[in-house]
């Protein structure tokens, strides 16, 4: 684990790292300058069906946390963010935040404009997505009459994440902020597929987390419309009918799930190491979103 000075490491995620400010003199500086705060660090890790694979992809959490910040400044006037300040440790300078310690709702909230993954695997089955119904004919890759917000359960370490109706929401934040998750995050979709689709991507999925700060403020927090949390397609390719290219992270699932990875899901056993060849195209992939969507090229450093 990264030292860092003023602060005290509290939570390894999948691909975060916490710190909360420390009892020593750098420790109170930071309080007094900024309150109750959080440093979320963005590793280079990468995860794939709730696996953390290895090795890392070089310069992805820069990539995360710069796209974060992007995206934080294009939607701030729709809804208040976590993020403090970006004044961080030199160590961990470009791929870290300093945000308001948020008291987290355990719900992923996810907004869909375009039917695949574990989505499309659900409307095969039931013509449903988490209890939403849709028309019929929809295949791999179409566009939805309108986005459909489809939550699902943050499950406990080393579990998988599942799909619920709204109502599984409700029963655990109650129907009040249940309610507003659902609009903040389809509005906040909403925002972003028009930003993207402008710049010649196809945003067909997000997912957001939201806590709610000391005053109880629904407050959008994590990463935001990242690779990671995210389906990227070039609008110019988008083609119905089948798997869409993606600039995130389905090029690595795809690998993992073909034969030539010699993986088999449904053991449940840890994925193999990924070739030199999967970790360059995925940074690749990456740091094409990046350019996409900003319009900057990003310099990961050496
Ligand atoms: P988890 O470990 O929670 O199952 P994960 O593996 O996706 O999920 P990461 O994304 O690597 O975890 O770590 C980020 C963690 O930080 C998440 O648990 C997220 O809910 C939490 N988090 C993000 N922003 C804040 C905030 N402002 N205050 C408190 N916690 C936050
Ligand atoms: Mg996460």
């Amino acid at each position: 684990m990264t030292e860092l000075p003023g602060w005290t490491h509290t939570y390894s995620g999948k691909v975060r790292e916490l710190y909360v400010p420390d009892e020593s003199p750098e420790g109170r500086a930071i309080v007094d300058r900024h309150g109750d705060v959080v440093l979320v660090v963005a590793s280079d890790r990468i995860s794939a069906y709730d696996f953390v694979l290895s090795p890392g992809i070089p310069g992805k959490g820069v990539v995360l946390t710069q796209l974060t910040l992007w995206w934080f400044g294009q939607l701030a006037d729709l809804v208040p963010n976590h993020l403090v300040s970006t004044d961080v440790p030199e160590a961990v300078a470009g791929r870290a935040m300093i945000c308001r310690r948020l008291d987290m709702y355990p719900v992923e909230c996810i907004a869909r404009g375009y039917l695949t993954g574990s989505g499309l695997a659900e409307y095969r089955t039931t013509g449903e997505v988490t209890g939403i119904p849709l028309p019929e004919g929809l295949v791999d890759g179409s566009r939805l009459p309108e986005p459909i917000f489809t939550p699902s359960t943050k499950a406990e370490q080393g579990e998988h994440d599942e799909n619920v109706p709204f109502e599984g929401v409700v029963s655990l934040v109650g129907p009040e902020v249940a309610a507003q998750l659902r609009d903040l995050t389809l509005a906040v979709y909403g925002r972003a597929e028009e930003i993207a689709r402008e710049r010649g991507v196809v945003l067909a999925d997000t997912k957001f987390e939201f806590g709610a700060d000391e005053a109880g403020t629904i407050t959008l927090a994590d990463e935001i419309l990242t690779p990671d949390s995210s389906r990227f397609w070039p609008a110019d390719e988008w083609e119905p009918g089948h798997a869409q290219p993606s600039f995130d992270k389905q090029y690595v699932r795809d690998w993992l799930t073909s034969p030539a990875s010699g993986w088999d899901r449904a053991s449940n056993s840890q994925p193999p190491a990924l070739p030199d060849e999967v970790v360059r195209l995925t940074q690749a992939r990456y740091l094409e979103a990046y350019r996409r969507l900003t319009g900057q090229e990003l310099t990961l450093p050496a």
